[in-house]
């Protein structure tokens, strides 16, 4: 039996998704999925996160990598917001 992280970890090895998008697939709420992330990108056993910053679709600003969807733009207060998106790289 694989625990949920290992599923998640599992699934974004195989393609990059964002939060929202493994939320689907596994029924869960984006909540869970940024905790699961996080202890995700903490433990070696899954292999290493990486993260494709989210962005503002509206002036294109980047931000910082990081398990999280920012709800506002600093640039230009925007909130069309891209999230980011994960992959596993196996060590
Ligand atoms: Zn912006």
């Amino acid at each position: 039996m694989k625990t949920r992280r290992e599923r998640i970890a599992e699934m974004i090895s195989e393609t990059d998704m964002s939060p929202s998008e493994i939320a689907r697939a596994m029924g869960m709420t984006v909540r869970d999925v940024l905790e699961d992330l996080v202890h995700i990108s903490r433990s070696r056993k899954y292999g290493t996160l990486l993260v494709m910053p989210a962005r503002c679709l509206k002036c294109g600003y980047t931000f910082s990598p990081d398990v999280k969807i920012p709800k506002k733009c600093p640039r230009c207060k925007g909130t069309w917001i891209e999230e980011p998106r994960f992959k596993i790289e196996k060590g």
